[in-house]
């Protein structure tokens, strides 16, 4: 049997095991420590030249979410706007914090949302508080920020930016996980670097930062014993895994290019097929890491080919392919939840698959990956 090919798998670059073992050597067991510092500071040189930005690293890109809704001050009263089509990751937080969730469809261009179906909720939720708007940038596609930052500085609203899927992506020359009042990084294991699990919150003001580090920190006052005026959480990360994110940095440019070879791959192979687009960068405003590379099978044109056939073809190879994300407001447990759009996401899911798309795969998976496609496509 062959060996299974992931859909996204961690990529080590070499220098991981050398911060771990300073941690080690050095007895940094700790939820702080010089690899804590090391791996924020490399996270905010990597965003901008002038280091603009202030990092801190936290358990995981969910934890990150949520201390920015903390921050913001967000009250069971309030509304927030969030992207449908995403990992709960996304939206887990805002039921976390007990404030109402509103969910906001996509667009056609790049997958993410809106831009006039959230100025349509914002719109209709006059009178409300709302917090804040959480798009993401979907598959490490940028979103539309100019248009979504124009909307949210007209009605004054803070964008919580969920760049879990979009570090080294680019809109207008910009890294994503800037744009926001505050960012979301993720490092978690499928992610295009992984500290096996982690996230970061990144704001360019630095009391937020601040703030973040004292809450994710169990909110300890200034005191000889445990003196505590705030509720706080236990979301900082470990100096252990601290270690592998600095070495990751080291090769996240790489990965970058890595993955968009595959996505170039996979774009020459399905040159000749019908009834297969892919989700593709508008124009060259946006730079994806194409962090997973996303295909949609219109079996109208395909000769009847569905996205569910062909995963399910793959995976009987021991080929790791994957629906895209199921839209938010069709979860069960969002079914009473409010949602703007016209339903371009439910289309996207329904048609979408995303491909092996680790910055890892070799030659020879690719030729086992295309075999299989030709038995589907090129019978
Ligand atoms: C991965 C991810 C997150 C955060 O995930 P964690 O596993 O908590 O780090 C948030 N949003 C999106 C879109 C993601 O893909």
């Amino acid at each position: 049997m062959n060996n299974k090919i992931w859909l996204s798998s961690p990529h080590m670059g070499g220098n991981e095991e050398v911060y771990v073992k300073e941690a080690f050597t050095s007895n940094w067991i700790a939820p702080l420590g010089p690899n804590v510092n090391g791996f924020e500071n490399a996270i905010s040189s990597y965003l901008s030249d002038d280091k603009e930005y202030e990092t801190a690293a936290l358990v995981s890109g969910t934890a990150a979410i949520h201390l920015a809704l903390r921050l913001l001050g967000t009250k069971t009263e309030d509304y927030i706007l969030v992207q449908s089509f995403t990992f709960c990751g996304t939206s887990n937080p805002v039921s976390y914090e007990g404030a109402n969730i509103v969910f906001i469809d996509s667009e056609t261009d790049t997958w993410s949302m809106c831009p006039d179906a959230l100025e349509e909720a914002i719109v209709a939720l006059k009178g409300k508080t709302i917090r804040a708007i959480i798009p993401v940038h979907l598959y490490g596609m940028p979103a539309k920020m100019n248009e979504i930052l124009s909307i949210a500085n007209k009605y004054n609203v803070p964008v919580i930016e969920d760049a879990a899927e979009a570090l080294g992506s680019k809109y207008k020359g910009k890294a994503c996980g800037t744009f926001g009042t505050m960012a979301a990084l993720s490092f978690n294991g499928n992610k295009i670097i992984t500290t096996s699990g982690g996230g970061a919150l990144v704001a360019k003001n630095r009391d937020y930062i601040d703030k973040a580090r004292f809450l994710s920190t169990q909110a300890r006052d200034e005191a000889p014993h445990y003196e505590h005026s705030q509720i706080g959480f236990n979301y900082r990360m470990s100096n252990v895994v601290a270690g592998i994110g600095r070495g990751q940095m080291e090769v996240l440019d790489l990965r970058v290019q890595q993955r968009r070879d595959n996505n170039i791959r996979y774009r020459n192979y399905f040159k000749e097929i019908e009834g297969v687009s892919f989700q593709t960068e508008p124009d060259d405003s946006f730079f994806s890491n194409y962090w997973l590379t996303c295909i949609l099978i219109d079996p109208e044109k395909s000769g009847g080919i569905d996205r569910e056939q062909v995963r399910l073809i793959m995976e009987q190879n021991q080929i790791d392919s994957r629906p895209l994300w199921k839209p938010m407001h069709l979860q069960p447990v969002h079914k009473d939840a409010i949602f703007f759009g016209t339903g371009v996401c439910e289309k996207l899911f329904e048609k979408g698959l995303c491909l092996p798309s680790g910055s890892n795969l070799s030659d020879e998976d690719f030729d086992r990956i295309f075999t299989v496609l030709d038995s589907i496509f090129k019978k």
